[in-house]
């Protein structure tokens, strides 16, 4: 029997309404993993272990659960008889969830992040399926690396984002397309499994985590927040910038004095898709985030300094 952990993190998966018409104004996090699962109907030849780390609505997802949630994972996938791992969450902040795993674990097992978009008493809820499918995808010999698996879609944890606030379709992969699509429990692959790129666990174990905070470029912004931030004393920023990395002239003067000042500073695209695209041989004052969401490269460069951090 392959042994699968499904890790409950709370989200609206977990969710309860008072109608089964409701799909908005519900309870996120409410009813316990191990009833989620014991509600589903598994795979035969699956034995399905569960533990509950968190419960949260993932607006509320924080430093200490992705903690308690990596190193649940890691001890985990440190057991032989695992094959792999489902962690279900809520959908608001998975790609921020996914990114901070993939960096932190890069794991020769397969880790997937699951979630819905209607409670559990919708009249079709998403996630008895969702979770079936993660499952299925998670029992898979040759799957690897940190995954997202929604409304019959896989993704790589490292390219997800979530792209609408209501249907069940709510995630995609940018640029990179999806990983494949699962099919009555088979996994129709489309391309490679993600590689890892691993920061390691030790530094995120650290109890004091750099403040990094996101400031959007829009018509008429200036240096005002920025300036603000650096006197609170703020590690790092990161830009949601417009287009292709633009910045208003004072906000930019404004990045380029917190960067001379030792703040770290990462510039993303606001723009749902695609990555900043520099001129050939040019390296720009302000360091590009490549294709991360302003989100991710908000995690990517708390990463960054904590491993700076260690050692210093
Ligand atoms: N607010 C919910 C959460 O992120 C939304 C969801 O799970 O769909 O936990």
């Amino acid at each position: 029997m392959k042994r699968i952990v499904i890790l409950g993190t709370g989200g609206t998966i977990a969710g309860q309404a008072a109608s089964a018409r409701q799909h908005v104004q519900y309870r996120a996090a409410s009813i316990a993993v191990a009833d989620l699962a014991a509600g589903t109907q598994m795979p035969s030849g699956l034995d399905i272990e569960t533990e509950q780390v968190a419960q949260v609505d993932s607006k509320d997802m924080s430093v200490d659960i992705w903690r308690a949630l990596a190193t649940r994972a890691a001890h985990h996938l440190a057991r032989p008889e695992v094959a792999g791992i489902v962690v279900t969450h809520g959908t608001d902040t998975m790609e921020e969830t996914a990114w901070f795993l993939h960096r932190v674990l890069a794991p020769a097992r397969p880790v997937v992040l699951t979630a819905a978009m209607r409670p559990a008493t919708a009249l079709a809820a998403d996630g008895p399926q969702n979770l079936l499918d993660a499952v299925s995808v998670a029992a898979l010999p040759e799957a690897r690396g940190v995954l997202a698996c929604v409304a019959g879609v896989v993704h790589a944890g490292r390219d997800l984002r979530k792209v609408h606030p209501y249907r069940m379709d709510a995630f995609d992969s940018g640029d990179a397309g999806p990983l494949g699509f699962v099919e009555d429990g088979r996994l129709r692959r489309l391309r490679e499994w993600p590689d890892g790129e691993p920061f390691g666990l030790d530094a995120m174990l650290r109890a004091d985590w750099p403040r990094v905070d996101i400031v959007m470029n829009t018509v008429g912004a200036d240096g005002v927040l920025v300036d603000a931030l650096c006197a609170l004393g703020v590690r790092g920023i990161v830009a949601a910038c417009t287009g292709n990395g633009t910045l208003s002239r004072s906000l930019e003067e404004a990045l380029l004095r917190a960067q001379e000042a030792g703040v770290a500073v990462l510039r993303a695209t606001r723009i749902g898709r695609g990555a900043l695209v520099e001129a050939e041989g040019a390296t720009s004052a302000l360091p590009s985030a490549g294709a991360l969401t302003p989100v991710q490269a908000r995690v990517e460069l708390m990463l960054r300094l904590l491993q700076q951090d260690m050692t210093d």
